[in-house]
């Protein structure tokens, strides 16, 4: 989803009023995974003055939020005691009778084991006007990821969320054990895996059948969502040998044996794997989501970032082809035709050439189809296209650190070329714990010479040991070589889409040099 779907900015012809009391909105976030945020939850993260959130939420909810919005962590503080309820609630009323709107924002949903009861009451009390914003509970969430249906017309006609003590032996138990025991359908506990052995041992104890099937699924949602399976009597020592970790959840119920059928998420190509995208923030978010929707965790470390030049605009009749080596070229040659209050009919006179695939969408979304297409998207594919074809005066709009092959081919030919420099390509400097996390990343994939050459000069050669290193094409091959770095994979096809089936080509052969992933996979492809 778009963020900026979301009015970010007042309407200026309201005039803001603050009331004398906000508004506080009980926001469930869902369990992880940011697509699964409800449009509902977006709208009102976008509009809140305060927003006081979980360890829970997906982080990219906080994206939503006003750049001038006060966010206010109220979960653990490293593993330590998280904020008090108490101390919660007194935010909670604090602000909206500062007149302020305040979003309070959980994990899964606020009345599922989030307290949201005590923190509506509170709210009712105060007499502070509020909503409450269902999310999408972690106990219809991982199940649904896992391939799990919790209700199904011949095995479970019902089901029960469960939460109590961590220690299920400890006295005064909240949950009736006997009762859950009898439960005619499937049971989902929302416990630490920790108390996975007193849970199955008081079910078996109480009558629950041993021998029913179980599962844990960790992560739920998340890019290294794991289900391990088994019988009920075995499943916490399953999930203790698997190392199982919170966040979890265990199901138990015949249901659970979908998961091997139906454990979809976990069957995507890319799933269990990182890959870092070292490509310019601004051109990231579309190949990112791709890699995001085959199943992998993506880390964005953006070496580059493109800042346009000054340049004066030629008269474009006098060449018979305009050659476009960039997606960014083009919007930028669009952007400066505009400042000029010019369109794409200046160009009408002379044939357009783009470099590859992207560069001749980009084009199209400008509404000029390219005549010229190479079958490699490269600057030799190009020379190779354009061998045979009469030309005189060729414009080539590109970046100032753009490659020379183009060009020499073409004078070498007796062809007069002039450029039309509009961008200049700047190395952007990446946190230390994203490149870090990048270096332990299964594959970092370079998409241009320049990110190779600037991720080199940030974070140099040692980082590049672990991941498998995935170039896009030859040039940006070359550069890793200059610097002493070999590609491990370079891709067939020197495009973005070619990029991403190299990728799903290797996890298929599992010849990734790195281990952080494949343990994930590993383990849950032997459950
Ligand atoms: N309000 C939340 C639950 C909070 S209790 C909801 O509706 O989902 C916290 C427990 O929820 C965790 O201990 C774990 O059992 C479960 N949980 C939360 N997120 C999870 C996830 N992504 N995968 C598996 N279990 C999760």
């Amino acid at each position: 989803m778009n963020n900026s779907a979301f009015q970010k900015e007042s309407d200026p012809t309201i005039t803001p009023k603050r009331p004398a009391i906000g508004t506080a909105y009980l926001v469930g976030a869902g369990p992880g995974d940011p697509g699964l945020l409800t449009v509902r939850a977006c709208e009102v993260i976008s509009q809140a003055d305060v927003i006081l959130y979980d360890r829970l939420i997906p982080s990219e909810a906080l994206d939503y939020a006003r750049e001038d919005a006060e966010l206010v962590y109220v979960g653990k503080q490293g593993g330590g005691p998280s904020v008090s309820q108490s101390e919660t609630n007194s935010l909670l009323l604090r602000y909206p009778l500062e007149g302020k709107s305040v979003v309070r924002l959980k994990g899964g949903d606020s009345f599922v084991f989030g307290r949201g009861g005590e923190e509506a009451l509170a709210l009712k009390e105060a007499g502070i006007p509020f909503e409450v914003i269902p999310g999408i509970t972690a106990g219809l969430a991982a199940t649904a990821y896992a391939g799990i249906p919790v209700t199904h017309r011949e095995m479970s006609s019902s089901v029960a969320f469960v939460t109590g003590h961590e220690d299920p032996t400890k006295p005064n138990q909240a949950v009736d054990w006997d009762a859950l025991a009898q439960f005619p359908g499937t049971l989902v506990f929302y416990m630490g895996v920790r108390a996975l052995d007193g849970i199955a041992s008081r079910l078996i104890a109480a009558g629950r059948e041993p021998n029913e099937p179980a599962a844990v699924i960790e992560r739920g949602t998340l890019p290294h969502q794991r289900t391990v399976t088994g019988k009920l009597h075995e499943i916490a020592d399953i999930a203790k040998r698997s190392e199982i970790r919170p966040p979890a959840i265990t199901v138990i119920g015949p249901v659970t044996s979908f998961a091997t059928q139906l454990g979809w998420a976990q069957a995507r190509p890319l799933h269990g794997y990182t890959v870092a995208v070292t490509r310019a923030r601004a051109q990231a978010s579309t190949f990112s989501a791709r890699l995001r929707n085959l199943g992998a965790a993506v880390v964005e470390t953006p070496m580059i970032r493109t800042v346009p030049l000054p340049a004066k605009l030629p008269n474009f009749n006098h060449y018979d082809l305009i050659c476009l080596t960039s997606p960014n070229g083009v919007d930028q040659l669009f952007a400066r035709l505009t400042e000029s209050r010019l369109d794409a009919r200046c160009l009408a006179a002379c044939k357009i050439a783009a470099i590859g695939p992207g560069t001749a969408t980009q084009l199209e979304q400008h509404g000029i189809y390219a005549d010229l297409i190479p079958k490699r998207a490269v600057a030799e594919g190009l020379v190779e296209t354009l061998e045979g074809t009469e030309l005189n005066n060729v414009l080539i709009v590109r970046g100032s650190n753009g490659r020379d092959v183009l060009p020499d081919a073409l004078r070498a030919r007796g062809v007069n070329v002039e450029f039309l420099i509009l961008y200049e390509t700047i190395a952007e400097k990446p946190e230390a714990d994203t490149l870090l996390r990048a270096a332990e990343a299964d594959f970092i994939t370079f998409t241009s010479g320049s990110t190779a050459r600037f991720f080199i000069e940030a974070a140099g050669t040692e980082v590049l040991q672990n991941p498998t290193v995935v170039s896009i094409g030859p040039a940006t091959t070359s550069v890793l070589n200059d610097y002493g770095v070999t590609a491990d994979t370079e891709a067939t096809e020197h495009t973005l889409d070619g990029l991403i089936d190299t990728l799903v080509g290797l996890t298929q052969s599992a010849t990734s040099k790195s281990r952080s992933g494949h343990s994930n996979r590993d383990s849950s492809k032997s459950a």
